[in-house]
């Protein structure tokens, strides 16, 4: 079977995921808690619970779009071993016979991607493939503990693409050794290659990992939430501009990277991506206030109903930070559906989203 490559990251297939520990994984990245899990109450799911968990999610997964697949993510697929990866893939195949889900992808590192092992998944109907790049900058990469080079990404995605996969590829901010600078260069060189979708993670400081030891001896500083945020949005915007889908920013509980009681420190936010967006707007709004000699207040905001809560920034926010910059008294949220969703009105200026 060849693999499928019909999904499109940016129409949100329905994704069920399924969370592999790297038991016994050899490397030991600095950010990561994974030695620390493995061993303890976290096993590789055997067919068993592979076909419970999707079972349920198809009993009770949301309303059904087009595209379903099972999402082997959290350690490293590729590097788990021939017998564990075929019977992970056997256990999932099923479902494929019989319609219920599309395909199949998984998480793996750069340097996992071999022709041997790609060849191993042929006959499996696996479409996606996401590579935890991290970085593009060797130094970041060896300060992370990552143990592969910049390179092995560029082999990796070249390979996968030459072999149809959708290629996503994961970058994080404020890794150790890496700034605002290292991070737009890596999202030039990931941009190079043509990715299909990119992750951006922020760095956090997880309970068990060696990046705990640093923060709590005082040799590691996480980035601050607010300029965590403003990176990932010049960030978000770089791939917008190059027509690269960002399918996530931040971490959720469900990526199987933040166990309760693991996060430590770091710019965690539920409602990261959202965080995001509002920042885009709000920046849009500023700089059409900006360019008003005299901004009318109170002052009208005219959006689709679908953009309020962006208009708003998290807890008001954002109407609360353009009141004090421009010494605005009243700021009125009109909503029309008949307006763009990437158009807003200020005041009777139009202004177009980035
Ligand atoms: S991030 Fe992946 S490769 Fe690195 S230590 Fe954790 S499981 Fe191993």
């Amino acid at each position: 079977m060849t693999p499928r490559g019909d999904t499109t990251p940016a129409g949100r297939p329905l994704i069920i995921p399924l969370f592999i520990p790297h038991m016994g994984c050899p490397h030991q990245c600095i950010f990561c808690n994974q030695q620390s899990i493995t061993g303890k109450s976290v096993q590789t799911p055997s067919r068993d619970q592979i076909h419970r968990e999707v079972n349920r999610f198809l009993k009770y997964g949301k309303k059904r779009p087009s595209t379903t697949q099972i999402s082997f993510f959290g350690g490293s697929f590729l590097g788990l071993g021939k017998t564990t990866i075929l019977s992970l893939l056997e256990a999932a195949i099923p479902f494929v016979q019989e319609a219920d889900v599309d395909s199949i992808r998984f998480s793996t590192r750069p340097d996992t991607v071999t022709p041997e092992m790609l060849d191993l998944l042929n006959g499996f109907p696996v479409s996606t493939v996401e590579l935890g790049v991290q970085s593009m900058n060797d130094p970041v990469l060896d300060a992370a503990g990552r143990g592969h080079r910049a390179a092995d990404t560029v082999a990796a995605t070249a390979l996968l693409k030459k072999r149809g996969y959708q290629v996503g590829l994961q970058m994080m901010v404020g890794l150790p050794e890496d700034d605002d600078d290292g991070a737009m260069e890596t999202a030039c060189r990931i941009a190079a290659l043509q990715p299909d979708f990119v992750r951006i993670y922020p760095t956090l400081v997880l309970k068990g990992s060696p990046l705990a030891s640093r923060f709590l001896s005082g040799r590691y500083h996480p980035m601050g939430l607010a300029a965590c945020v403003t990176l990932v949005k010049r960030l978000y915007l770089f791939f917008k501009t190059h027509h690269i889908p960002v399918v996530r920013m931040g971490l959720q509980a469900s990526d199987g990277l933040t166990r309760a009681g693991d996060f430590i420190a770091g710019p965690y936010h539920p409602a990261f991506g959202h965080l995001v967006h509002g920042e885009i707007v709000l920046d849009a709004i500023s700089s059409a206030l900006g360019r008003m000699e005299n901004p009318p207040d109170p002052l009208t905001i005219t959006v689709h109903p679908t953009m309020v809560s962006r208009v708003q920034g998290l807890n008001k926010n954002n109407l609360r930070h353009l009141k004090h910059a421009f010494d605005l008294k009243k700021i009125a949220l009109l909503q029309n559906a008949n307006q763009d969703q990437n158009h807003l009105m200020v005041a009777d200026r139009q202004v177009t989203l980035p």
